[in-house]
């Protein structure tokens, strides 16, 4: 069940389309004011949660909720939501000005400030107010098709933020540009989140992306969540081998688990370390590149296959003298200390490997 203090709330939630689940009983909570992001692979059901939550698409079964008020049934003119698509959707016959304004003639004007000001007059202010925040000032009066990609995407945040949604949900709004120009509007639309203080609900394949972005996200897998979190816990401590695989790289390697103890030592290969998890049998393991490091005496011995210099970092593909699959391991820093073809051996960094029983 959702807690008391989030903003939308996803009880049970699942989604047919005749004999495709696209959405399994799913469990999911944001909080107010949050940067939230649901990501994943294509097909897997992210756009449909969306439109659940904006009320274009209704559960088959399950609750949506909206601070605290069950809105499963509620159309999307009746939801204090607003959306922001893939494709820029301004209206080319209005002025930059209007297509804002355009959100706060269909909802009129929050706030009910009785400051002398007229209707108009408040409406315009409101309008300037948002093309500050999006950076785009003294730009009511152009068309719209006189604006650059991103200068249009601004736009279409600015029409879906002025009426001040409690949850902004973004569809890839960035996907349609260039990359210099996504990677500049991500960072603009962090700085924008962080001015309105309100929830934004962002839907992505890109794992970067949302890594960056988000105070949480969730990994959705083939119509379910895999696992709910910060960046951090998620990079670190993945809950399945496809949340390690999707979210950055990582070596995903079959191993042995004895019990010992409270946890169990697990061999993959050379290698053997202790893990606290209570594992048993055939296990999967993932390591992270950047986890191996080139020691003298280190417990796995292979040859260097390839060797990728990127500036402040290294990539090498090692090949394992025992049957474990190639290994790509990173050094940071500006060096590269080892050539393609040279024999090492390579250590893990304890604690770093996470293990999964193998169904
Ligand atoms: P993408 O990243 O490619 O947009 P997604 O994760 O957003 O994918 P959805 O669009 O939610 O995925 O689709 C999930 C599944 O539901 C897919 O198998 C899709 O084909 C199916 N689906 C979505 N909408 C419909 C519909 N209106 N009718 C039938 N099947 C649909």
């Amino acid at each position: 069940m959702s807690t008391r203090n989030s903003l939308v709330a996803l009880d049970d939630v699942r989604k047919e389309f005749d004999d495709v689940v696209a959405v399994e009983d799913i469990n999911l909570e944001i909080r107010s004011g949050e940067f939230f992001s649901l990501v994943g692979p294509s097909g897997c059901g992210k756009t449909t949660t969306l439109r659940m939550i904006s009320g274009f698409e209704t559960p088959t079964t399950g609750t949506v909720s909206l601070d605290g008020s069950d809105m499963t049934g509620v159309s999307p003119d009746h939801r204090d939501t607003n959306l922001v698509f893939q494709h820029l959707s301004l209206f080319p016959h209005m002025s930059v000005g209007e297509n804002v304004g355009y959100g706060l003639r269909k909802r009129g004007l929050p706030g009910e400030e009785d400051d002398g000001r007229s209707e108009s007059e408040r409406r315009d202010d409101r309008i300037s107010e948002y093309l500050d925040l999006v950076d785009l000032s003294g730009f009511a009066d152009r068309d719209p098709t006189e604006l650059s990609g991103g200068q249009q995407q601004r736009v279409a945040l600015a029409r879906a933020l002025v009426n001040e949604p409690s949850v902004l949900l973004l569809d890839e709004p960035l996907s349609s540009l260039d990359r210099k120009l996504r990677k500049r509007m991500q960072v603009e639309l962090r700085k924008i989140h962080e001015k309105t203080q309100g929830a934004f609900f962002y839907v992505t394949h890109d794992q970067e992306v949302a890594m960056t972005l988000s105070d949480r996200l969730a990994v959705m897998n083939d119509g379910q969540i895999e696992q709910v979190g910060t960046p951090e816990e998620i990079y670190r401590e993945p809950a399945s081998p496809f949340v390690a695989d999707f979210i950055g790289d990582t070596n995903l390697l079959e191993g042995r688990a004895d019990p010992d103890g409270d946890g169990a030592i697990v061999t993959v290969g050379d290698l053997s370390f202790r893990t606290d998890e209570p594992v048993d049998g055939d296990v999967t393991v993932s390591i992270r590149p950047e986890d191996f490091a080139l020691a003298e005496d280190g417990a796995l011995a292979g040859e260097i296959d390839e060797r990728y210099f990127q500036g402040d970092q290294t990539v090498y593909v090692l090949s394992p003298d025992d049957d474990v699959s190639d290994l790509q391991i990173v050094m940071q820093g500006q060096e590269a200390p080892v050539e393609k073809g040279e024999r090492v051996t390579v250590t893990v960094r304890e604690g770093a490997p996470s293990v999964f029983d193998q169904y």
